[in-house]
């Protein structure tokens, strides 16, 4: 029995099931979408806090040839510990002066490079090694963010970074930007993105910039404007099988299926009196007798405190609600005089197909938005990793996770043969 199998069987007070296998899939369906462009799969924080290797492993074996972090840090471990085959680029973006530029060189990330600071620091690094960097020039085309500005900014920019190339010092690899609004299908802003990306584009090849990629797309764009797409698409959310918005659509409507589920143990159940206070401040009180469960889970653990009083978990079979205060370990559930066992699974969030709750239900109780309800999972809660293929799991990564050509969508793997135990449904 290996590690996963004892710690599914093991009575946890809570985890994450990540489902290897909808991730593939996921990435499948990207790809199917995006057919004539290579894809990025972003795993910065830890994956959106699925679990930045495996993830990786997974995302590559489904065809991804690319993986983006935000962090330097982050991908020189990915680097170091992921195991992944030759050819897989990883690139990084959020640089601060002094940032492990000759590491980066060493371990041959792709690096974003927005100003002069940059460059400079970048080139001095990659004489001290011995070897070019691989950089990518990032364009702000309107975002206000990183990125370098339209104009004399990005005349120094390109006009330094072709020298440097010149004396054989960096390689420029890619121009990219980020798009502000492409969630909002029809902001003017996208479309005014995207004439400015082509344009600066149009700049530095015209002055001799011959990049491998040129990408501006993230979730929302790869999955609502082809047109967006160019040399690569750069994939996080839709990875990890949550829609970027509820107004673009369902998770569903593109083909993607959830991958993490968020389960734990009822910790306690106990009848109570009517009138009785629950959680700190007791802003619920019982309507009358009931019975109350313990679901030992809190805000240390990444539930959003805006969730009290509103955050739906699935347990007994029946959606319940957080009555009053979400605490730093523990919340509260009003089970209305069902009798359920101590030990009973309660699912906060999941795929959403068996009756539970989705992570973007917790977005809507919490006011927030899908990506920070997955990302803040804590790490006191421990990943248990599902339907992961031979190789993805092992200490050294076979020729099984060489990127599997399988066109198209057929949602193969998902959940099927999955030895996770689901809830009386
Ligand atoms: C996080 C990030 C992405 C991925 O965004 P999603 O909306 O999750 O697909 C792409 N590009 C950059 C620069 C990012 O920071």
């Amino acid at each position: 029995m290996n590690e996963t199998a004892t710690q599914l069987t093991a009575p946890l007070r809570a985890r994450a099931e990540i489902d290897l296998g909808a991730l593939r899939a996921n990435v499948r369906a990207l790809r199917a979408l995006a057919p004539g462009a290579a894809l990025m799969a972003v795993v910065k924080s830890d994956a959106y806090g699925h679990g930045a290797v495996p993830c990786a492993r997974a995302a590559v074996a489904a065809g991804a040839t690319w993986l983006g972090t935000a962090t330097p840090e982050e991908a020189l471990d990915l680097r170091a510990r992921a195991g992944l085959p030759d050819g897989v680029r990883i690139m990084c973006w959020l640089w601060t002066p002094g940032g492990p530029w000759r590491e980066a060189i060493e371990a041959d990330l792709d690096v974003s490079l927005s100003g002069m600071w940059a460059l400079e620091e970048v080139v001095d690094a990659a004489r001290a090694v011995g070897l070019p960097a691989r950089v990518q020039l990032k364009a702000d085309t309107g975002l206000g963010r990183n990125g370098c500005q339209p104009g004399d900014d990005w005349a120094e920019l390109v006009g330094g970074a072709l020298r440097a190339e010149a004396d054989g010092l960096l390689r420029i690899t890619g121009l990219w930007s980020h798009l502000a609004c492409a969630d909002e299908p029809g902001h003017p802003s996208i479309d005014a993105q995207l004439v400015l990306f082509r344009e600066m584009v149009a700049y530095a090849e015209e002055r001799g910039v011959r990049a491998e990629v040129r990408h501006i797309a993230n979730s929302p764009a790869t999955l609502t404007r082809s047109d967006a797409h160019f040399d690569l698409v750069r994939t996080g959310i839709a990875v990890y099988g949550i829609s970027p918005s509820p107004e673009l659509g369902s998770s569903a409507d593109f083909g993607l299926r959830p991958v993490m589920s968020l389960k734990a143990s009822v910790a306690l159940v106990k009848q109570v009196p009517g009138g009785h206070g629950v959680s700190y401040g007791h802003h619920y009180v019982t309507p009358g007798v009931t019975t109350l469960g313990l679901i030992p889970v809190g805000y240390a653990d990444g539930i959003p405190r805006h969730a009290s009083g509103t955050g739906p978990v699935l347990v007994g079979g029946k959606w319940r609600t957080v009555a009053g205060r979400v605490a730093m370990d523990q919340f509260v559930v009003d089970l209305g005089g069902d009798e359920l066992e101590a030990g009973a699974e309660a699912i906060l969030f999941g795929a959403g197909d068996h009756g539970e709750p989705t992570a973007e239900d917790w977005a809507q109780a919490a006011g927030t938005i899908a990506y920070e309800i997955v990302t803040r999972i804590g790490t006191r809660v421990p990943r248990v990793y599902v339907n992961e293929v031979v190789g993805e799991g092992g200490p050294g990564v076979g020729p099984e996770v060489v990127p599997e050509i399988i066109p198209g969508y057929e949602g193969d793997d998902v959940a099927q043969g999955s030895d996770v135990k689901r809830s009386g449904t």
